[in-house]
């Protein structure tokens, strides 16, 4: 799916087109975006050249590696972002639920799966990878 999608905040004034690089979202459980976005956040990788934004974005330093950006106005949340040198510098997760439909995109991708709570779940768990917080980190984290 090399094919723009466009999308917008709850209030209209950050409007953001974006490229997936793949064709599904992410599911994040861990605790940082659980306070973000009031339970999991759905997101889909985009190329950082494909990121295009207008309107009041603010910009959050969330962890050493990386930050997350909301609306000025609404606080909807917009994106993740690695700041951390390494292979995935600059990669963002968009939010998919700023985009109509989330972007026809489903969720292949589960992590922190042993940090979500237990009174609710994804639907149809296998048919998607889920990783734990260990996995994450073994999986993605720099090594020294
Ligand atoms: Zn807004
Ligand atoms: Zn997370």
């Amino acid at each position: 799916m090399a094919q723009s999608l466009f999308g917008k905040c709850l209030c209209g004034a950050v409007e953001i087109k974006a490229t997936p690089a793949g064709e599904s979202l992410s599911v994040c459980h861990c605790d940082m975006c659980r306070a973000w976005s009031s339970s999991m956040f759905m997101a889909f990788e985009a190329d950082a050249g494909s990121v295009e934004v207008a309107g009041p974005v603010k910009v959050f330093t969330s962890s050493e590696w990386a930050e997350r950006a909301f609306c000025a106005t609404c606080g909807s949340a917009l994106w993740y972002r690695i700041t951390a040198p390494g292979l995935m510098h600059g990669q963002y997760q968009i939010a998919a639920g700023l985009f109509d439909n989330a972007g026809g995109m489903a969720p292949r991708l589960e992590v922190y799966i042993d940090k979500k709570p237990a009174g609710y779940a994804l639907e149809g768990g296998d048919a998607r990878r889920q990783m734990t917080e260990a996995e994450v980190i073994e999986a993605f984290a720099p090594k020294e």
